[in-house]
């Protein structure tokens, strides 16, 4: 009697997890209770490829608020709404090395460093366009349904939470509309942004968003085209410069691949062409990254020559 064949990706997914599953460092965000609440035990591995192929393991279904990583998928429906040019004129693709929620605008542009610190991401969120607050909202759950290929819902809690308590962000909108980087929906933005970040997902939703920029926009699962083509090198080259906070240039040097983390303890990483990664684990490091994430993607990208600039 033979064991029965267990898939390759698999066998690596049981390996990682089960390797770093003990790794207890880092602590969950705090900021809201409905943050630091979570079981810092959770832990979700899964992986979809760009032929649409699903692998998991651990805490996979677990749903958590998707957070910062929202940033990358709004800044893309900003793109189809006005195009490359005119949302490079409200927000800039820099890197800033400062942390995400600095209040800190380009000294000379005055616009937002990059759509993946607050400040920037506040401004692309301004950008989607819509009459009034529920067609926007409306435009966006749609954008995200595209991506994950099923509906989801906003967390109302968590919602409520970043809306009461988010005076920085708030502050930042109001510097920014003085600097004519927003227009005047100021509160319906914030709210906007307040929900976008609010939005359940699991590990498995996060892969298979991160295979749909792998496959070129498409979404392997559904075939659905989340966002057009040309788009999605925009959202890769801001992912990579600027997704992982301000440990973003430390990892393009030691992973090699465009992610975003989440403050909830999520993280995606895109390998292009081939496959889309979730990964959901609440401790934090110092920075904001999953600690448990940020050591799954380092092992995965090392044992499989993942690095997009190797070269053996
Ligand atoms: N809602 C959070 C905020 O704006 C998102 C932060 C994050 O994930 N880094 O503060």
């Amino acid at each position: 009697i033979t064991a029965p064949d267990v898939h390759p990706i698999q066998e690596v997914l049981n390996q990682v997890h089960e390797k770093y599953r003990s790794l207890n460092l880092g602590t969950p965000a705090t900021y809201i209770p409905e943050l630091a609440k979570t079981d810092p035990k959770l832990f979700g591995i899964c992986i979809v490829t760009v032929d649409g192929e699903q692998f998991s393991v651990g805490d996979a279904e677990q749903l958590f608020t998707i957070q910062s990583i929202s940033k990358v998928f709004v800044h893309g429906l900003a793109l189809e709404d006005h195009g490359r040019e005119q949302v490079l004129s409200k927000v800039g693709v820099e890197p800033t090395g400062d942390a995400f929620n600095a209040i800190v605008l380009d000294e000379q542009s005055k616009r937002p460093y990059n759509p993946m610190v607050n400040a920037g991401a506040i401004a692309t969120t301004s950008l989607i366009k819509g009459q009034g607050a529920s067609e926007r909202l409306n435009r966006m759950l749609a954008m995200f349904e595209r991506y994950i290929g099923h509906e989801s819902y906003i967390d109302m809690p968590t919602f409520m939470s970043e809306r009461t308590t988010g005076f920085r962000n708030r502050a930042m909108a109001y510097l920014m509309r003085n600097f004519g980087m927003i227009d005047d929906r100021i509160d319906e933005s914030l709210d906007l942004y307040f929900q976008q970040c609010s939005l359940m997902v699991n590990c498995c939703d996060l892969a298979t968003m991160a295979a749909t920029l792998a496959n070129q926009g498409k979404n392997p699962r559904t075939g659905v085209q989340a966002v057009p083509s040309r788009y999605v090198r925009d959202m890769l080259s801001v992912m990579y410069m600027c997704g992982m906070y301000n440990y973003s240039g430390e990892w393009a040097y030691r992973v090699g691949l465009p992610a975003k983390s989440g403050v909830s303890g999520g993280l995606m990483v895109v390998v292009p062409g081939r496959l889309g990664l979730g990964i959901f684990s609440p401790p934090l490091d110092e920075r904001g990254n999953s600690v448990r994430g940020v050591k799954v993607c380092e092992d995965l990208s090392e044992q499989f020559g993942l690095h997009l600039f190797e070269c053996e």
